[in-house]
């Protein structure tokens, strides 16, 4: 008889990169995910140079994005941005089914080399004050729903919690971690990067869990205390437990995702389901970007139009589509 119940495979001793591993701690009334990740990462980071702190924070929204975005049922996007007054301006990471992921951020150079200088790179300082939007698109027949919340000076995990708290009413913990590697090459030892992050909902089954607070006191006298619920217990265990992991945990090539958990749950028992990969993929296309450039008005073009071609670079890979402005002059009669 052992804790670690998997229905259908053996616990990996060796840690995998770029997979989701849904989980349950059943005996909690806890569900989560747990997400490592290591080439797409990187390939996200790397096609733009951006400063290190820049690439933390982008780093931490890609892991966030791909632990809410792995629980679309159907297919469809998730698109989490932010956009803030701090030396990051904005940033956008775009989560299509199953498991497509694509980001940029968008930062003030001069504003990130003070930040730098003063040592004021922490996620909170980096974003400074705004919003956080979440939307989940499921395709024409279903509703766009977006969700805002705000962000003052505190970093992703703090959003994300407001915004189950608020939005929601899930209790829901998250731990993000975002680190540089040294890996030995060819070329000499190199800097990857690495992240990994942890999800946990406490999504009760029985109704006695289910109380929340008692509606407003209404009419009664200005300055009576609101009827406070204590948080329920099993959600105080699960969400301290979480509040342990320590970021060398999540980023750790060593430690693989069913062992940190087992760490984490293994008195309460904790069941793991089928991964989900996820993959650095662009939808860029040098199609879909003619189309583009041929519903704009011939002015517009031409004005594009330099040593004689139009070039166009992607903003989310950096991919480059170079153009004879001919090749992408409106269709005749229109
Ligand atoms: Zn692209």
């Amino acid at each position: 008889m052992t804790d670690l119940n998997i229905p259908w495979r053996a616990p990996a001793a060796v840690a995998s990169d770029d997979v989701v591993l849904p989980f349950e701690v059943s005996a909690l009334d806890q569900r989560g995910r747990v997400v490592r990740l290591g080439p797409m990462l990187d390939t996200i980071l790397t096609s733009h140079d951006y400063p290190v702190p820049i690439a933390k924070v982008l780093g931490e929204a890609v892991v966030l994005t791909v632990l809410l975005g792995a629980s679309l049922k159907f297919e469809g996007r998730f698109i989490l941005q932010t956009k803030t007054d701090g030396p990051l301006r904005m940033l956008v990471v775009d989560y299509t089914t199953p498991g497509n992921v694509r980001a940029y951020a968008r930062f003030d150079a001069e504003r990130v080399a003070a930040a730098m200088a003063a040592g004021k790179v922490s996620a909170g300082e980096i974003l400074g004050s705004g919003h956080l939007a979440m939307t989940i698109d499921q395709g024409a027949d279903m509703n766009r729903y977006q969700g805002l919340v705000a962000l003052s000076g505190g970093g992703l995990e703090t959003a994300a919690h407001e915004y189950f708290f608020r939005s929601e009413q899930i209790p829901t913990r998250v731990r993000l971690a975002v680190a540089e590697q040294l890996v030995a090459g060819d070329n000499g030892p190199h800097h990857r990067w690495r992240a990994g992050g942890i999800l946990l909902q406490f999504l009760p089954r029985r109704t006695e869990r289910m109380r929340g607070p008692d509606l407003d006191p209404g009419d009664a006298p200005a300055g009576t205390a609101p009827h406070l619920v204590p948080e329920d217990e099993a959600w105080t265990e699960g969400r301290s437990l979480i509040e342990t992991v320590d970021d060398i945990e999540l980023i750790d090539p060593d430690l693989s995702s069913e062992r940190l958990l087992y760490r984490l749950f293994h008195q309460r028992g904790v069941r793991v389901f089928a991964t989900q990969p996820v993959q650095a993929r662009c939808t860029c296309s040098r199609e879909g970007v003619t189309a583009m450039l041929r519903s704009f008005p011939q002015d517009d073009r031409d004005h594009m139009v330099e040593n004689g071609v139009i070039s166009v670079t992607c903003e989310f890979c950096s991919s480059t589509y170079v153009f004879e402005p001919l090749d992408v002059a409106a269709p005749a009669g229109s």
